[in-house]
């Protein structure tokens, strides 16, 4: 049994260990498991904490009356401390898996062995007691140590059973910077026609996740490998090409329009048809919308378009990541003074002109309708390209002289 230090656990760890301790002291067994144990194992960053429990989920409720059911009939008791959430998991192992997705049913059990033995890979199913000891019962630490993804148990059976850890493998590969166990990746090539029975949403999740990690080239070279791409709709044949370039290997991603504006740009998929594209992939449409401004602003600058129409109307955000990827896909050099011709703009949006359609009718005497909308059209214009001022005197001035 490896035994860990203790004062090195991270905060998170600690602030849970209230609750482990009354678990404790009422005789049940409780673990960290899943995610945020192998994350700090490998001195990664940690995300949200998972606990598993013997006690059934109606026994940790009535030990933490600040609790609410979350998946109860998974095992799933959320409890409140501190303003934190902290989820507790009880022991189960899966009944059989009807549509390669879920089971069919989950049996509560009171072992942890049996818990871990459904868990997706060995790396994931480590357990670490509050006292620092570590259960290790597929050889997870050792595969940890070689930066390995293995199924637990049998490959061909775990992707069987849920074709999402297809999908996650890959995820991980990526995120981790692991490789493949031969037999999990034999496995996993041979399974791949399962991944018909994954719903895209789940997909979506896995795939920017993946464009998330450090070795996303690795986890494209899988996908091409394994001929995963027939199931991530209106990926163009050619993606080999373009994504494996050298010069991008050391792009780190963090936002998701960012990285679907990268995936348009190299024609990956194809850039006319976006809104038609991340329907496919039932992405929301303000996710649309940025991806779409970040590639109209890239496309314009690529044509030549220098003065303000390149920046106006647009946001900050999407400008930034339009201008990241200019500099790595087309070797622009632009810095941080690019940006001055957005912060220089007169206004950024109409809305911004210190004149109104009220201000128009009160002061300039004009009537509401068309010819309203038509002058402050007028003044956007003028006023961007700095013939008048954005002041309410100048532009009302104005407003009467056009009278
Ligand atoms: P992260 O949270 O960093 O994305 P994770 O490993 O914590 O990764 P979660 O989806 O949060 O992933 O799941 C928590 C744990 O539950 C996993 O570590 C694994 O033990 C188990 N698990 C999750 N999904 C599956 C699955 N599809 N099949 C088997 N076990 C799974
Ligand atoms: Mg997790």
């Amino acid at each position: 049994m490896v035994k860990k230090k203790l004062d090195k656990l991270p905060e998170l760890f600690k602030k849970a260990l209230p609750l482990t301790k009354k678990l404790q002291s009422h005789g049940f067994e409780v673990y960290f498991v899943g995610g945020s144990l192998r994350d700090w194992l490998l001195n990664e960053p940690i995300n949200d904490l998972d606990l598993a429990t013997n006690a059934l989920p109606l026994e940790v409720k009535s030990l933490f009356p600040h609790s609410f059911d979350t998946g109860i009939q998974h095992g799933t008791v959320t409890v409140v401390l501190h303003h934190e959430n902290y989820e507790i998991t009880t022991f189960r192992t899966d009944g059989d898996y009807l549509d390669h997705r879920h089971p069919n049913s989950v049996k509560f059990v009171r072992n942890l062995e049996e818990d871990l033995k459904r868990r997706d890979f060995t790396i994931n199913a480590l357990a670490m007691s509050p006292q620092g000891e570590i259960s290790d019962y597929y050889g997870g630490l050792a595969d940890l140590n070689n930066k390995i993804i293995r199924c637990v148990l049998n490959p061909f059976e775990r992707f069987n059973e849920d074709a999402l850890r297809i999908f996650r493998a890959i995820r991980f590969v990526s995120q981790l910077n692991f490789s493949l166990d031969p037999i999990t990746k034999k496995a996993l090539i041979k399974k791949v026609p399962l991944l018909a029975n994954i719903s895209i949403e789940r997909i979506h999740h896995e795939f920017i996740k993946m464009m998330k990690g450090v070795a996303w080239q690795k986890s494209f070279k899988l996908i091409y490998q394994a001929k995963i791409d027939q199931y991530m709709p209106s990926i163009q044949p050619s993606f080999k090409t373009q994504i494996l370039e050298n010069r991008f290997s050391k792009i780190v991603f963090h936002d998701e329009a960012e990285i679907w504006s990268f995936l348009f740009i190299l024609n990956v998929f194809p850039i006319n048809q976006i809104s038609k594209v991340l329907n496919q992939w039932k992405s929301s449409n303000s996710l649309i919308k940025n991806v779409q401004e970040i590639c109209n602003f890239y496309q314009n600058y690529e044509t030549g378009l220098r003065d303000y129409q390149l920046f106006y109307g647009l946001k900050l955000s999407n400008i930034k990541i339009g201008t990241f990827l200019l500099n790595k896909i087309n070797n622009c050099k632009l810095g941080e003074s690019f940006l001055d011709g957005y912060n220089n703009l007169p206004i950024h949006q109409i809305s911004d002109l210190a004149i109104s359609g009220k201000d128009l009718i009160q002061f300039a005497n004009f009537q509401p309708g068309k010819e309203l909308g038509k002058m402050l059209k007028l003044f956007e214009n003028k006023v961007l390209k700095r013939e008048i001022n954005n002041n309410k005197q100048d532009l009302i001035a104005y407003a009467r002289s056009q009278k």
